[in-house]
């Protein structure tokens, strides 16, 4: 009996001993790992927010032109990034807080039809991807992508977000409608595409306190807003990353400005 408690007393020391070996070997791994990975990866991301990529007179329609680019400076844009040595990222690979230095999202608004027939072309030439905010209830609409059109932005790699059913002004609408907007949007996108959605683009920038919380009980992991800067992932909410908004005003020199004023 005493022999059979010594080999107890032995195993239990001995496979004590071999327990903590294993601990200290694998919390050593865990630091070792991150350490490697933090000197390429940072927290700031400038998102840059587009609507229209055409050519649109000015004088007969300001509204239009402030909300369009022009295709021969959005190329000249699209070339000063490569140049630049920028990476083309997705909303939804920002959702662990660290993003690739030097990368950028392209994020374009409203599902529009020239996304896919000229921006899209320009985008492929030089490597890159974008993000679209499709809203759902306008797909094969008047200058909105078709079915197709949104089939052939994904094949091309092309990520695609929810701008809700109707573009509504959520922070005006009642919780049920907010839930409808929210919810069946994505749901539509994720069953016609065969996507996961989990990045979402306030209408025209509205958002509150209730559309936040709708918008993470709705599944969302991340979302953009249209207030101006830079996007902090340590500093900013996941649902409320701010962009930098760029059209025909900026053209192709201050596209440069305000980026190497937010990428400083
Ligand atoms: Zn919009």
């Amino acid at each position: 009996m005493k022999k059979f408690y010594l080999i107890l007393v032995a195993l239990l020391i001995f496979g004590g001993g071999a327990l903590a070996c294993t601990t200290g070997r694998i919390d050593k791994v865990v630091v070792d790992k991150k350490t490697a990975v933090l000197p390429d990866t940072e927290t700031k991301i400038p998102i840059i927010m587009y609507h229209y990529v055409r050519v649109v007179d000015a004088k007969k329609d300001p509204l239009g032109y402030n909300l369009s680019i022009n295709p021969p400076d959005f190329e000249k844009q699209m070339k000063y990034l490569k140049d630049q040595g920028y990476t083309t990222i997705h909303l939804a690979d920002l959702i662990d807080g660290k993003v690739p230095k030097k990368a950028i999202v392209l994020s374009f608004d409203d599902g529009l039809e020239d996304f896919y027939t000229t921006a899209l072309p320009i985008l492929q030439k030089y490597g890159f991807t974008a993000s679209d905010a499709v809203i759902t209830g306008m797909i094969g609409a008047h200058e909105h992508m078709t079915d197709e059109q949104i089939r052939g932005s994904i094949k091309a790699g092309i990520e695609i977000t929810s701008h809700t059913i109707k573009h509504l002004d959520l922070p005006k609408q009642t919780a049920a409608e907010i839930k409808k907007q929210l919810v069946e949007s994505k749901n539509y996108l994720e069953k016609t595409f065969g996507l996961t959605v989990v990045g979402f683009i306030y209408p025209s920038g509205k958002f509150n306190d209730a559309v936040v919380q709708a918008l993470k009980d709705a599944g969302y992991k991340i979302a953009a807003t249209t207030q101006y800067g830079e996007a902090d992932l340590a500093k900013n909410k996941m649902l409320l990353l701010p962009r930098v908004r760029i059209d025909n005003r900026d053209g192709y020199n201050g596209f440069v400005k305000k980026l190497e004023v937010v990428a400083k």
